[in-house]
């Protein structure tokens, strides 16, 4: 690039929100710019991961189809543990055969593809960038510094860095003396480990219970995490497996406890143990997860900038969505510098546009239902380890053939979930899910 090169927009980060954004501003287009730290797009990323194609297509189109995504997700099952059990509810629904709708990825492959659909639409996609600052001039962004002398220079900077705690552009750039995004509470993320783990595809077909190139997915809770709020997983890729999970900063903070402790303990558990036996650790990745809900948003447009994604905590962890709140953020984003443009207006009263866009999306609408979920497991830490306990003894009562007849045993289990106060639990946990806002 020459130096001081003006673009119509320069996105900082070729995730799935800065790519969704390329993508969507090239094609009508404008010039764009997509600078990346990674030696190639998705090399430093992590996620579970399940991806939702509905979003891929919206931006993509039909080359969706062609982007390399690992096993569509036939089967989704999710076990409540205890130290020596797990309850689960599994949903095996093949019409996800014919008509899939999420996949396993691995981000390393899928984000380089995704930067790829944007370099093809035009946009200028520059790998092995750090963009160490935005460029602020009179109270407005007007580009992103690489420190080594290309800045670049833009109408709009998309900010789409991820959560970027504590070293991100967002936490140091200041405007009217003011950060563009406070500093993040340890309650208000989690830190997540995972490990790609190699096992041959005929085995992972075998133990998951899955048809050839099919897959599944297994969130585990309660015991898991050790009690902590989180949960781990297990999805199924071609011939690897991705392990993994979280908790809250401030709890692994409070237990001293750290990730690879987390990791360890769900690898032993009896009911993980043989699903992962004989598979190889390839590869361990550890990254950040907002979590602050809906009042962790930060202002998400100013003078010069707009903010999607993880960067702007657009995530949704009781569902175990992201990567679609940053696509589909990207390409709202997208849209409306398109319309500035169109408009020859970048002033921040036009680029509030997007704002609106945000407010009146299914985003704002999920983020607002969930924005207490995460403080309810937070301030109720029985809901993960007294409460499945109580769960696993009632279920052992109920199958367990000992002489002693259905009567006796009903009346055994009604009495112990009266006396742990898991009725009016169920009862307020339902309603509370229910009428999350
Ligand atoms: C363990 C784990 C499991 C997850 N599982 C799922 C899942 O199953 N499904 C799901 O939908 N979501 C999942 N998520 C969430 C999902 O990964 C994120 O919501 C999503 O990646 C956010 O996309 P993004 O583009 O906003 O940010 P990111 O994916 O974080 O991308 C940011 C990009 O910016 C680049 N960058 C950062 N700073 C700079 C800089 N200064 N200069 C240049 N480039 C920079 C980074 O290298 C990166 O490429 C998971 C997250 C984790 C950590």
């Amino acid at each position: 690039m020459a130096d001081e090169e003006k673009f119509d927009a320069v996105i900082v980060g070729a995730g799935p929100a800065g790519s969704a954004a390329a993508i969507t501003m090239a094609k009508a287009g404008l010039n764009v710019a997509l600078l990346e730290r990674g030696a190639r797009p998705g090399s430093k990323n992590v996620m579970g991961g399940i991806l939702y194609n509905h979003y891929l297509e919206e931006i993509v189109g039909d080359a969706w189809k062609e982007a390399p995504l690992e096993r569509p997700i036939i089967e989704e099952r999710r076990w409540m543990m205890t130290p020596d059990a797990a309850i689960g509810l599994d949903y095996k629904n093949l019409r996800n055969k014919t008509k899939p709708h999420s996949y396993s990825v691995l981000r390393a492959r899928f984000d380089a593809w995704f930067a790829e659909q944007a370099e093809k639409a035009g946009a200028v996609v520059v790998p092995e960038t750090v963009v160490d600052r935005l460029i602020v001039k009179n109270g407005r962004v007007v580009g992103a510094g690489t420190g080594r002398g290309d800045d670049v220079y833009a109408d709009v900077t998309i900010v789409c860095e991820g959560i970027g705690l504590g070293t991100g552009l967002l936490e140091k750039t200041l405007i009217d003396g003011k950060p563009l995004r406070r500093k993040l509470r340890p309650n208000e993320v989690a830190m997540a480990v995972k490990e790609i783990m190699q096992l041959d595809a005929g085995l992972i077909e075998e133990r998951f219970n899955c048809d050839p190139g099919d897959g599944c997915t297994i969130e585990c809770f309660g015991d898991s995490t050790m009690g902590m709020s989180g949960f781990m997983f297990i999805y199924t890729n071609k011939d690897t497996l991705s392990v993994g999970g979280g908790a809250l900063l401030s709890e692994f903070n409070q237990t001293l406890r750290s990730p690879n402790d987390l990791m360890e303990h769900f690898k032993k558990h009896p009911a993980v143990k043989p699903l992962l036996r004989g598979a190889e650790t390839v590869e361990y990745l550890a990254h950040l997860i907002p979590e602050g809900g809906h009042r962790g948003i930060p202002k998400v447009y100013g003078p010069g900038y707009l903010v999607c994604g993880d960067a702007a905590m657009l995530s949704n962890p009781v569902h175990r969505e992201g990567s679609n709140l940053a696509m589909e953020s990207g390409r709202l984003a997208g849209e409306t510098v398109v319309h500035c443009k169109e408009a020859e207006d970048f002033s921040e009263r036009r680029l509030a546009e997007y704002k609106g866009r945000l407010d009146h999306s299914w985003i704002m609408a999920d983020m607002r239902k969930y924005d207490g979920a995460v403080p309810l497991l937070e301030h109720n830490p029985q809901m993960l380890t007294k409460y499945p306990q109580v769960m696993d003894r009632a279920l052992d009562e109920f199958f367990r053939v000992d002489g002693a007849s259905k009567w006796e045993k009903q009346s055994k289990i009604f009495k112990m979930l009266r006396k742990e106060g898991m009725l009016k639990m169920g009862w307020d946990t339902v309603k509370a899910l229910w009428t999350m806002k």
